[in-house]
């Protein structure tokens, strides 16, 4: 058994937490405490694995000023083990191409590092390949 205040300090510093249907148990992400599948309401948290696959993904070749030094990077439509796609930005991935299909995992990372809050969307998690974590 987790200790529960250990767990809910880490479910919000590392993991994706949406919501569960109570009604129909659908899995809900972002969370809007109604599900979108049976329109009941749906405040129970539910944390995500950060375990999914590469649905889709667009390679950005242009950035605002700040942040040239991150380019080329991708962003990918990422299908969760649990079913909900979330849109985040990939890393980690070296010389690797991004492929649908990729099996990849939510990792917390600081996004960016300077005061522009302008002209971009800042994610509170990016996405890296699955088994770059296995070594
Ligand atoms: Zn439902």
């Amino acid at each position: 058994m987790e200790n529960p205040r250990h767990w809910r300090i880490r479910k919000q510093r590392y993991a994706l937490v949406g919501e569960v249907c109570p009604h129909c148990e659908v899995k809900i992400f972002p969370p809007r405490d109604v599900c979108p599948n049976c329109g009941g309401e749906a405040k129970t948290q539910f944390a995500f694995s950060g375990k999914g696959t590469v649905f889709s993904f667009t390679v950005m070749n242009d950035a605002p000023a700040g942040y040239e030094k991150n380019l080329p990077y991708a962003v990918a439509l990422v299908k969760l083990e649990e079913g909900p796609i979330v849109t985040a930005q990939l890393t980690d991935l070296g010389d690797q191409p991004v492929e649908i299909g990729m099996p990849v995992e939510m990792v917390t990372r600081r996004i960016r590092d300077d005061g522009d809050e302008k002209g971009i969307i800042v994610y509170g998690y990016k996405f890296r390949p699955a088994f770059a974590s296995q070594h």
